[in-house]
């Protein structure tokens, strides 16, 4: 998946077992290229970006 910050590949999931997440939401996704966090969320039917953490300015 791309990621919707800044469209880099290099996406990787994160293990959201122990975090609380519930298997009803997509996988969580970090950029390797901006440090984006985020996850789509399905919303009335259509995929929705949620983003959880912003990505990493400092470079
Ligand atoms: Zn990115």
């Amino acid at each position: 998946m791309k990621c919707p910050q800044c469209g880099d590949r290099t996406a990787v999931d994160l293990d959201t077992h122990s975090s609380g997440f519930t298997s009803d939401e997509s996988p969580v996704k970090e950029c390797g290229a901006c440090g984006l966090v985020w996850r789509v969320v399905m919303e009335s039917g259509e995929a929705k970006v949620d983003i959880i953490k912003p990505a990493d300015k400092k470079k």
